[in-house]
């Protein structure tokens, strides 16, 4: 059976299809519930009374939504920042405006491959997420 080091704590374990340990995914499965529940009572909470009140720490929060498993549509003041220019965002990586500056590099950049005749896929993969 496979084997990887699990990306939150680094502790060995029989690869899934997740990049976390069993450990970890039953951490984050019960820090989801606690969170999405408190979201729901605390519509205009922030990132810091999340993490306060709910214990859960602000890297599972952020994976949580950047995973797409939570939404944050009701609650306008729980934002993380940009991962390229720090903005508050509220989803996937990136502020609205850096999703549509790298969408454009990436169409240059994919028109420039096509112009050159040759691909490079793995750099084109860098700009996609993961
Ligand atoms: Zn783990
Ligand atoms: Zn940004």
């Amino acid at each position: 059976m496979p084997i990887a080091n699990c990306k939150r704590c680094q502790r060995i374990f029989n690869k899934t299809r997740r990049d976390i340990c069993p450990d970890c995914i039953a951490e984050e499965d019960a820090a989801f519930v606690a969170v999405r529940a408190y979201l729901r009572e605390h519509k205009d909470a922030t990132m810091a009374q999340v993490t306060e009140d709910t214990e859960v720490e602000i890297g599972i929060i952020i994976s949580l939504i950047q995973d797409g498993r939570l939404i944050l549509r009701d609650n306008p003041n729980l934002t993380y920042p940009c991962a390229r220019c720090g903005a508050p965002t509220q989803a996937g990586r990136y502020c609205a405006d850096c999703a549509k500056e790298l969408t454009h590099e990436l169409s240059v950049a994919r028109t420039r491959l096509q112009k050159d005749g040759q691909g490079d896929a793995k750099r084109i993969g860098f700009y996609s997420k993961p």
